[in-house]
């Protein structure tokens, strides 16, 4: 069967879970909270399947409120979107992970920060200029960088962001194509953009071992990947069966609370230590 056949087919398990009501955030406490250095950056590791090796991380970042405590990525992003705060936001989020991307090197890890890049941050040529020029000035090479951007957006938007993605590539920046199955990208456009990288949504990783629709979707991302000569990474790997899968599969890479939850920066070290040991 056919990528776009197995899609057609699946129903996200969230579709018919349970409603949460979240508070939402207003745009001034939003603005002020970018300005106010209230978000956070948190990385997770991207570990190498075959090796055990831990390659990089992903940048999530987190808004510590003064009043709320801790709060995820999926209660502000959309309203900086919105109100047209994601660029200050990306541009925040991505300098503090260019200054620890070179810190890291500097203290002898060699790891690969990837940065979420929402599409509109890919509407002008500001936020191209902006990454590279910061890129250049903290003194990273653009192959350590990574961009990811959601699969589901992909296809909505005009030819600009595809543009700018390509312009990024050529600056040797690493793209990746996130959330993989849950949009409907063409495999004309897969070809048209230069990815290094596809990661598998956790939501076909998890239990994929268990669940043959979940592996058929598993199996065709992978394949894909590779046959588009692709990096794989696949997400939400929480358990040593879920592992397993991607290391008889040979899929490159694994992120996933198996290994560890995101954390802050000053933990990573002591992290990759006891990672090695286990
Ligand atoms: P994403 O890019 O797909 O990131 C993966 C999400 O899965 C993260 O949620 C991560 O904490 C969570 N996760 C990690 N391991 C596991 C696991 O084993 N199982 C499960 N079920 N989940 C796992 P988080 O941090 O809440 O971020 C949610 C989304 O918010 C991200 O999804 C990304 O799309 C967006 N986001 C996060 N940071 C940024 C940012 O700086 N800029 C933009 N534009 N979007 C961001
Ligand atoms: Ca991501
Ligand atoms: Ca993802
Ligand atoms: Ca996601």
């Amino acid at each position: 069967e056919t990528l776009s056949a197995l899609l057609e087919k699946w129903t996200p398990p969230s579709a018919s879970g349970p409603r949460i009501t979240k508070k939402v955030y207003g745009e001034a406490e939003l603005r002020a909270a970018i300005d106010n250095r209230e978000l956070i950056n948190y990385y997770q590791p991207k570990v190498a399947v075959a090796s055990g090796e831990v390659v990089g991380v992903e940048t999530l970042v987190r808004w510590r409120h003064p009043v709320d405590g801790i709060v995820f990525p999926d209660q502000f992003i959309g309203v900086a979107e919105a109100f047209g705060l994601i660029d200050d936001l990306t541009q925040v989020v991505f300098t503090e992970a260019v200054t620890q991307a070179k810190a890291w090197r500097q203290a002898g890890l060699a790891l690969r920060v990837a940065v979420n890049v929402s599409m509109d941050n890919l509407a002008s040529l500001s936020f191209l200029n902006f990454v590279a020029e910061l890129t250049a000035k903290i003194g990273v090479a653009p192959q350590d960088m990574v961009l990811e951007v959601t699969e589901s957006r992909l296809m909505l938007d005009t030819r600009a962001p595809l543009e700018i993605l390509t312009r990024l590539r050529l600056k040797r920046f690493r793209l990746s194509i996130d959330d993989f199955g849950t949009g409907h990208s063409s495999l004309a456009q897969l070809r048209d953009i230069p990815f290094d990288e596809l990661k598998i949504d956790q939501g076909f990783v998890h239990r994929a071992w268990a669940d043959e629709t979940l592996r058929a979707m598993y199996d065709a991302s992978l394949s894909l990947a590779r046959q588009l000569g692709m990096e794989v990474v696949a997400e939400g790997v929480e358990d040593r069966n879920d592992w397993d899968l991607l290391y008889r599969t040979g899929c490159d890479l694994a992120q996933g609370t198996f290994m560890s939850r995101p954390m802050l920066a000053a933990d990573l070290p002591a992290w990759i230590e006891s990672w090695r040991e286990r």
